[in-house]
């Protein structure tokens, strides 16, 4: 079944002939409008954030089409993924997800009293909405959907998702985390950010660590209606991020040739590198994300292992399945080379 396993390759140091391909980070680098941004307001660090965070919900609000006052920031959406919880949830509540999800997720319940309901999808690897609708009772405060969703890469049907936050009850409030949401390879793939204007209670998260290369920096922000943006204020500190950063993701906002060049890579090599895993023989999940989760049908930890021999770090999630997160050619080749080699000796 899915594990939560965070030993091996998760602290690895990047360097030389290191292939960090564990944390769905962004290998092209950062946007060069953020480092520049950022650059020039290291001058400022002297004083308060307060016109620099209003601007990035300025480009925010304008980048998702929404009032700024329907937008907050966060140090990275992780943050914002806690201050849901510490803001919703209360002991004996449930907090429904469908397994395999984000790991963060199947943290918050414990903190706060709070119980997890796992739904698993028919395949394993997908989101159901059906079997989460019916999994809601009256206890269910939160459900977190992630779409595209981490670990398996898989693209729910935006229409379908549409109907089931339509249908929610009043006393649930659903998060879409939509870290991933930029590798959707059809432009015209809509967020969910509409919803919040009908009066549900969604928040949609997002990030500046993926598309725009920005992890190190730890932004990210949540647009959902004006009430619970102010409920999730309160928690997460009147700036919610620092000078730099904001200056940071405000310029990365604006960076469409960096962020179609990362597109464009991504797009690419996910095509190659799930054709030649299924070459290999592995059962590869089609991924609408940044990384692939994949079977390569042999021991998964000895394959870990071997990789991390040879300096190729992925993720591991169960007896079946990893993850590698989509590199540069180079280091995608690498890994493809060094995984080919442990399949041919261990796998047959
Ligand atoms: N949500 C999902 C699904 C993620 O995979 C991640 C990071 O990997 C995050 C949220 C948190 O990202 P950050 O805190 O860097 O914005």
């Amino acid at each position: 079944g899915f594990q939560i396993y965070t030993a091996g390759g998760m602290m690895v140091k990047p360097g030389p002939g290191i292939i960090k391909l564990n944390a769905n980070e962004n290998q092209m680098g950062s946007s060069p409008k953020a480092l520049e941004a950022m650059e020039k307001e290291l001058s400022k660090c002297n004083l308060y954030p307060m016109e620099s965070i209003t601007n990035l919900k300025q480009k925010i609000a304008e980048h998702v089409g929404m009032p700024v006052s329907c937008i907050t920031a966060f140090n990275g959406s992780g943050a914002g993924i806690q201050a849901v919880a510490e803001a919703f949830l209360n002991p004996d509540d449930e907090l429904l997800i469908c397994s395999p999800t984000y790991m963060q997720y199947y943290r918050l319940p414990a903190q706060f009293g709070a119980k997890l309901v796992e739904v698993f999808g028919k395949d394993g690897v997908s989101t159901d909405l059906d079997a989460l609708s019916a999994a809601i009772t009256d206890k269910t405060k939160l459900i977190y959907i992630c779409n595209p969703n981490n670990p398996t890469g898989t693209l729910l049907c935006p229409d379908k998702l549409s109907t089931f936050i339509d249908d929610l009850p009043d006393h649930v409030v659903c998060v879409i985390d939509e870290a991933y949401i930029d590798w959707v390879a059809d432009d015209s793939y809509p967020s969910m950010v509409s919803k919040v204007l009908c009066g549900k209670n969604v928040i949609v998260l997002r990030t500046f660590s993926k598309i725009y290369g920005l992890a190190g920096i730890r932004c990210g922000y949540a647009v959902a209606s004006e009430e619970i943006i102010t409920c999730l204020s309160a928690i997460s500190g009147i700036f919610g991020t620092n000078r730099v950063a904001a200056a940071g993701a405000a310029a990365a906002l604006e960076d469409k040739e960096f962020y179609k060049a990362a597109q464009d890579n991504n797009t690419e090599q996910r095509a190659y590198l799930s054709k030649e895993l299924e070459k290999l023989g592995c059962t590869v999940v089609p991924s609408s994300t940044s990384f692939i989760y994949f079977a390569p049908h042999c021991d998964t930890k000895e394959c870990m292992s071997y990789l991390e021999s040879k300096g190729v770090y992925i993720r591991y999630f169960s007896e079946e399945y990893i993850r590698v997160s989509i590199g540069l050619p180079m280091q995608n080749q690498k890994f493809l080379d060094t995984i080919g080699e442990f399949i041919e000796k261990s796998c047959v």
